[in-house]
């Protein structure tokens, strides 16, 4: 595969996509998935990593979900997958850091290949493993997996990566935020041909993803579309000041006064998801929950209920904070705050995706005005604060956000509390 010995670095902020699928001399068969799809023009994502990676070079992207960046990296590499009688053992590979996100990507994959003859299949945790050996063995293209699982196939020798010309790595932040870093090496050291293509993207880019670029890719084409996300232009993002024993109260007046489309209620805790859900059962229907305790399967059926619009409430931890793309969402409510300001921007992009219109709101109790200051920074902007009617609050939690205090703690950031890992 032909890598050029160019190291261009794009900030392509405010990008508009000028640039027309039909430009970008794809095959008939894609053009036709893409209208079937109701792709019109490309994502300005699309439009800054689809030639490049066409070209074949390797490409590190700086961009969250909602922003097409799935098919960003699906297009380009069905488009040059070799047709299966040539190579009939596995040409691409994607490390994603869930197993609802292997789902979703597979699925992606699969919509951009209707008209191809060419087979994706997910493999991860939590699922018979003779099921996906028995998938592998009927011939696959692209294989969508979780690092863990995927390095389990590799051991057992029926993932044969003898041929994989192409790997993705997913959601790298988050991968790495998980502990997958060395089955990560693994599984690159593992593919032998000298041409891999690698391509990288993450919402943040830590030195840790820097390291790993430096160490796997190829003079890669560096792109930043991370303020396109984080501006949040889409997302009305307000805050409530609310004490600790009244959240319940005020999550049924907003849920009652808003009525949302689809909503996500976010929790810290496995525990705090279950039990809130089980309360909202109580007083609203098509309520959901999902979260790390919860067997694959059922998870699988939870996300596929959300997706089909049967459930319109789901409570959850943040193992669906990430990656999840249902563009009905109307409402992402955080029920706790998070204690993780990247936690916040990619909940918060579970809503206002592709353009649509979607609504935040932040309940910050007693002890949270420290990590709402933070999420500011991090968004760059402040909150607004709203209020519940018939809800009157006993004291502010915070009073004193403004310019100046911002910028003091931008100061300090980095000397902050650690951060623990929490079980999602
Ligand atoms: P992603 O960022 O890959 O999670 O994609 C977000 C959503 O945008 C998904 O529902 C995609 O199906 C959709 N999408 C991706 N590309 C386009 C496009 N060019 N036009 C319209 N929708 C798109």
């Amino acid at each position: 595969m032909n890598k050029p010995n160019n190291q261009k670095k794009t900030n392509s902020q405010n990008t508009q996509s000028e640039v027309s699928f039909a430009d970008m001399e794809l095959t008939d068969e894609m053009m036709k998935a893409l209208e079937r799809a109701g792709y019109e023009t490309p994502s300005p994502v699309q439009a800054g990593v689809i030639p490049p990676v066409l070209d074949g070079q390797d490409v590190m992207g700086q961009a969250q979900t909602g922003t097409g960046k799935t098919a960003a990296f699906a297009i380009p590499i069905l488009e040059q997958l070799a047709p299966r009688e040539e190579i009939s053992s596995v040409q691409a590979l994607v490390l994603v850091p869930t197993r609802e996100l292997a789902v979703q990507v597979r699925n992606e994959f699969e919509k951009l290949a209707y008209f191809m003859d060419f087979k994706t299949v997910a493999i991860y945790g939590g699922h018979s493993i003779r099921k996906q050996i028995e998938e592998l063995k009927r011939g696959v293209q692209v294989v969508v997996g979780t690092p863990g699982r995927v390095l389990d196939h590799i051991r057992r020798k029926t993932l044969d990566l003898r041929e994989t010309w192409c790997v993705t790595l997913d959601e790298a932040d988050r991968m790495l935020d998980i502990g997958f870093r060395p089955d990560i090496e693994r599984i690159l050291s593992s593919i032998s041909r000298k041409d891999r293509q690698t391509l990288l993207l993450s919402a943040t880019v830590p030195p840790s993803i820097e390291r790993l670029a430096k160490r796997y890719m190829h003079e890669p084409t560096v792109l930043d579309f991370s303020k396109d996300a984080v501006s949040g232009d889409s997302i009305e993002q307000y805050y409530f000041s609310v004490d600790k024993v009244k959240k319940f109260e005020l999550l049924e007046r907003l849920l009652n006064r808003e009525k949302p489309e689809q909503a996500i209620i976010f929790c810290r805790t496995r525990r705090g998801t279950y039990k809130l859900a089980k309360r909202l059962k109580e007083s609203f229907s098509h309520v959901g929950c999902i979260h790390g305790d919860m067997n694959q399967p059922v998870r699988d059926r939870v996300m596929k209920k959300f997706r089909d619009e049967q459930l319109k409430i789901l409570v959850a931890t943040d193992v669906v904070g990430r990656g999840i793309d249902v563009t009905t969402i109307s409402h992402i409510i955080n029920f706790d705050t998070p204690e993780d300001c990247d936690d916040y921007v990619h909940r918060i992009g579970r809503t206002g995706r592709m353009g649509k219109e979607g609504v935040a709101y932040t309940f910050v109790s007693e002890d949270d005005g420290e990590l709402l200051t933070r999420i500011e920074i991090r968004v760059n902007q402040l909150l607004e604060q709203v209020y519940m009617e018939g809800m009157e609050l006993k004291r502010e939690v915070k009073q004193d956000v403004n310019p100046e205090r911002l910028a003091a703690v931008a100061a300090m950031r980095g000397r902050g509390p650690k951060k623990h890992r929490r079980r999602l």
